[in-house]
């Protein structure tokens, strides 16, 4: 397949890239750099079917020759209110990118009559009221509260995604993805485990936002990408949860990484840096992706971090 992949010089991105190209597909990277990084795909510029074009994806998106598959995974996606690269501190082009990029990227779909994916997020299901989410559950948004911006984006983006769909007879699908983690990650990009992992090697207390009661459900890049690769040659229309449904709180997920790096220092709580409707409780049900996809996560928490702490002592050495 040809396929474009936005967003494709992000964390999620770039991995997208490296499997496509290994199982034989072309791929067209499509990134503003607006939160990414040019490293994250520096080691493509030799590969013959891999091609880049630099475009801010809320603008009408050109691309010449037949395109096969659109992945649009270009968005802002950190929530943390302290760093650049955070949405609440990207609002407007959060927004575009949400719903302008996803209408020009479905855009690029139809005139191609090619197959579209939407990476959307556990983040259109609010602070849940049910747990574990499942598909069917319709979320608990504040639409005009401080996320707003990326989970009203993505929830709009859904909807469009959906109405191509059943209005245009486009072939969709849709991802929702739980918190991801690994190599690729901005060392600033503010989300809890690059701060965690910086600070532990640095030695330094771990920021705990709130009373890190909250908890999480953190999935390896590498299954998240496997999962994603197989729902783009599935034919499921409806949206799929992908994530690791091993649920840990903030407190133990602190506890985990100094064990791992060996920092004595321990954590601290931080109640200012902590983003309004942060939500209390996350863990996907991930039965549609088991029955439908016949995928499962493979690594444990610990086997994840043990291949990205590397990572983070590499770039922070550089
Ligand atoms: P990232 O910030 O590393 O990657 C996003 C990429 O999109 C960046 O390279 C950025 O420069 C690019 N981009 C942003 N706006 C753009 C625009 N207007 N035009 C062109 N490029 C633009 O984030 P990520 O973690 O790789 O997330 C990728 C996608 O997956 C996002 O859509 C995000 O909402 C979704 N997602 C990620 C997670 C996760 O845990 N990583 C969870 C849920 C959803
Ligand atoms: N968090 C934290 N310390 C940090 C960064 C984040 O305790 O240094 C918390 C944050 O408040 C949230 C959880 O960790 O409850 C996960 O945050 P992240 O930014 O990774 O993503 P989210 O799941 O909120 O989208």
């Amino acid at each position: 397949m040809r396929i474009l992949i936005t967003g494709a010089a992000g964390f999620l991105g770039s991995h997208l890239c490296d499997l496509l190209l290994s199982d034989g597909n072309e791929v067209i990277g499509m990134d503003n750099f607006l939160t990414g990084d040019p490293q994250n795909i520096a080691h493509l510029a030799s590969n013959q079917k891999f091609s880049f074009i630099r475009h801010d994806v809320s603008n009408f998106i050109f691309v010449p020759g037949k395109i096969d598959a659109v992945m649009h995974f270009a968005s802002p996606a950190s929530p943390n209110k302290n760093s650049p690269y955070g949405y609440p501190n990207l609002p407007i082009q959060t927004m575009k990118a949400g719903a302008l990029g996803t209408h020009n990227a479905l855009g690029v779909a139809k005139a191609n009559k090619a197959r579209f994916l939407l990476a959307s997020t556990s983040e259109i299901y609010g602070d849940p009221e049910e747990h574990p989410q499942k598909e069917s559950y319709w979320g608990k948004v504040d639409p005009t509260g401080p996320r707003s911006m990326y989970d009203e984006a993505k929830r709009f983006a859904e909807a469009l995604t959906m109405s191509y769909h059943r209005f245009h007879g486009i072939d969709t699908r849709i991802v929702r993805i739980f918190n991801t983690f690994g190599p690729r990650m901005r060392l600033d990009d503010g989300r809890v485990i690059p701060n965690f992992v910086q600070q532990a090697i640095r030695k330094e207390a771990l920021t705990i936002y709130g009373e890190g009661k909250q908890t999480r459900s953190f999935c390896f890049v590498d299954d998240l990408i496997r999962g994603i690769y197989k729902l783009l040659l599935s034919d499921i229309h409806d949206p799929v949860n992908i994530g690791n449904p091993s649920e840990i709180t903030m407190i133990e997920l602190a506890q985990e990484i100094n064990k791992m790096t060996d920092n004595p220092t321990g954590i601290t709580f931080v109640n200012n840096m902590r983003l309004g409707n942060d939500p209390e409780r996350r863990r996907p049900d991930i039965t549609r992706a088991m029955d439908l996809l016949n995928w499962l996560p493979k690594y444990s928490l610990e086997q994840g971090l043990e291949r990205t702490i590397p990572y983070f002592r590499e770039k922070m050495a550089q």
